[in-house]
């Protein structure tokens, strides 16, 4: 049989090797940038046009490149970082594949532009899909420019593949957060459309942060320093009243590059056990140094992951200095250990005004007269006569046997529920008999057998619906808060709020005043309380960052369903039986009850047959 096997040409060889190192426009920022920062740049700026579709240039000022060098920074496995396997163990470059250059320039159009100091000029060369088009002698500052056009001209699937422009974009910004984060002693400028979003001067750490992620982050940040023999530890945690519902501004950096480890992250939330709201995470941004021997960063195409030699040391240096630094800015408990968790204020306590409670006098009271009774349905328990100690205990019995009904009406401020997620009108005739079944199901018997409802799915459903029409009514109803509610945002979730801005105020959201990292609310839907709107907006921003809509029907929708799941009674919510009843008969009102707006089921029926068959 004759011989099949041939060697791949090198375009196919590099266009292969492109589906790994190039995923998306944010994979030739992150190589573009670090090469700039492996010349030795102090200033890179970055320019970005349709979410990197059309345009990613980096220009820097570094060490630039002869023209041989610059004609060779293209062909695959070419790079001046590393010269044998050895090299590896002792890598401080963020580069050491030289696979970067070629993979790019396989799938787009890319110019070169390089000159290194002491020459008077410098090498334009032009790229389209491995084909060198012409290399020329230009005149251009010392340092490098690569501007990478139309990305996957050449591969329409990879092309079609990518997400909308607000997604991309997306992922720029955090592999420039990344960048920018790692290296606070080179100044950054982003453009993105022709606009700057980002101008980052040379700073330190917490400067480079506070630029990166607005002036309220300042007050967030708690620092942690730990000097060990085998890893250097700086940077910040945040406070725990800031931690989030999602994870967005967690930095691990491992000898200057970002790395992703969930076990590292874990030894973060362990040290701040019993700190946080359950669903919530702290930020961080720490800075680890440890010997380039004994971490392998190789074992990861995209190089976010890391192994290290010592695992667990690293853990436990980490969880016990971010605890000291919780402990020593007075923001851990003070007795850590042995703590009874019963004395914990609850969360939804926390943060909330003290009431002043109320004294009532009634003032035509008279202890001497008998008969003298209260005016309102607030009981006075020190309206007894209490002439000797016994009638202290008759006023007791008498009380527990006749005055059942007065006891009922005894009005405690703190019982009074929030805002009730259910209407006055209530028509509980249709369903009989309801039983809550651990907190997190409503079982009601049917004609055919039974039901048994997923109340926080169910709920979900309700509200959806209820949004999405005043969304699309424009009738949503607002109820005006007392003072202005301020909340601070980066300026990317920005962004997002303000192209959500007229939906929200379909719902009933009234915002007095949007600037660049805040917004001002003066008004709520009905029924939703101040302190589910910051949560609200939260969830929405980290929603619409994970599932980002492109026509107008699904922003609407996204921003119902985000909306749905943040008001929506949760899993674990004891419901009076009138609730109950009020929730499954709100449900079987809904265009689509058999489903949430996540389309999982809300609920499941069981015929007496099926359980009779049970019984056999
Ligand atoms: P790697 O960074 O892994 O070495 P690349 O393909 O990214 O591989 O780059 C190949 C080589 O081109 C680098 O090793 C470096 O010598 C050179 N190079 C790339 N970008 C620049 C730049 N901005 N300034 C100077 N030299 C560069
Ligand atoms: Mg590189």
């Amino acid at each position: 049989m004759a011989d099949i096997i041939q060697l791949l040409p090198d375009h196919v060889a590099n266009q292969i090797a492109a589906g790994e190192v190039v995923q998306r426009p944010a994979s030739v920022v992150k190589e573009l940038l670090e090469n700039a920062i492996d010349a030795g740049a102090n200033t890179i700026k970055l320019i970005i046009k349709d979410a990197g579709k059309t345009l990613v240039q980096v220009i820097d000022n570094g060490k630039g490149m002869s023209h041989t060098d610059a004609r060779l920074s293209f062909e695959r496995h070419a790079t001046s970082k590393i010269r044998n396997a050895e090299d590896l163990f002792q890598l401080h470059t963020k580069g050491f594949r030289g696979e970067a250059l070629a993979s790019i320039a396989a799938i787009a159009h890319v110019e070169l532009k390089t000159k290194q100091a002491y020459d008077d000029v410098g090498t334009c060369l032009v790229i389209e899909g491995s084909n060198v088009v012409s290399q020329e002698v230009v005149v251009t500052p010392t340092g490098t420019s690569v501007s990478v056009k139309n990305l996957f001209f050449n591969i329409p699937a990879r092309r079609n593949f990518l997400k909308s422009d607000t997604v991309e974009l997306r992922h720029i910004i955090d592999e420039f957060h990344r960048v920018a984060l790692a290296h606070p002693s080179i100044a950054f400028t982003f453009y993105n459309n022709g606009s700057e979003s980002f101008n980052l001067p040379v700073s330190n750490y917490r400067q480079r942060i506070v630029n990166i992620f607005g002036s309220k982050t300042n007050e967030k940040l708690v620092p942690v320093e730990e000097e060990t023999e085998v890893l250097t530890i700086s940077g910040f945690v945040g406070k725990p009243e800031f931690a989030k519902r999602t994870r967005g501004e967690q930095y691990f950096f491992v000898n200057n590059r970002f790395i992703k480890s969930a076990y590292l992250n874990h030894a973060i939330s362990s040290a701040f056990e019993g700190l946080l709201k359950s669903g919530t995470h702290a930020g961080y941004f720490l800075n680890l140094t440890v010997d380039p021997q004994t971490i392998d960063i190789n074992i990861h195409p995209t190089k976010t992951e890391i192994k290290f030699d010592d695992e667990h040391t690293l853990y436990a240096i980490l969880r016990s200095a971010v605890k000291h630094s919780l402990g020593q800015f007075n923001i851990a408990p003070i007795l850590d250990f042995e703590r009874d968790p019963s004395l914990d204020t609850p969360y939804t306590y926390k943060g909330t005004d003290t009431t002043i409670p109320k004294i009532e006098v009634d003032r035509s009271f008279n202890p001497f007269q008998e008969g003298s009774s209260t005016k309102s349905g607030v009981a006075s328990f020190k309206k007894e006569p209490a002439g000797s100690w016994e009638s202290l205990y008759v006023g007791v019995e008498s009380k527990s046997n006749q005055n059942d009904k007065e006891f009922s009406e005894v009005h405690f401020e703190s019982e009074e529920k929030p805002a009730s997620m259910f209407d006055e009108a209530q028509d509980v005739e249709q369903v009989n008999t309801t039983y809550q079944l651990h907190n997190k199901y409503i079982v009601s018997t049917i004609k055919s057998g039974m039901l048994v409802i997923d109340q926080y799915r169910a709920h979900q459903r309700v509200l959806y619906e209820e949004f999405l029409k005043n969304m699309t009514t424009k009738e949503g109803v607002s109820q005006q808060l007392l003072f202005p509610l301020q909340l601070h945002y980066s300026k990317e979730d920005m962004v997002i709020i303000t192209q959500l801005k007229a939906d929200l105020e379909h719902t009933g959201f009234v915002f007095s005043k949007i600037e660049e990292e805040s917004i001002d609310v003066i008004g709520v839907p009905v029924g939703v309380p101040e302190s589910e709107v910051s949560i609200i907006l939260e969830q929405l921003i980290s929603d619409t960052e994970n599932e980002v809509p492109d026509a107008h029907f699904s922003a609407t929708d996204l921003l119902a369903k985000s909306m749905a799941k943040s008001l929506a009674i949760k899993t674990g919510q004891l419901l009076k039986k009138d609730e109950q009843e009020h929730l499954v008969n709100k449900l079987f009102a809904c265009k689509e009850p058999n489903v949430s707006p996540t389309n999982k089921t809300t609920f499941i029926t069981m015929s007496v047959d099926e359980l009779d068959k049970k019984f056999i």
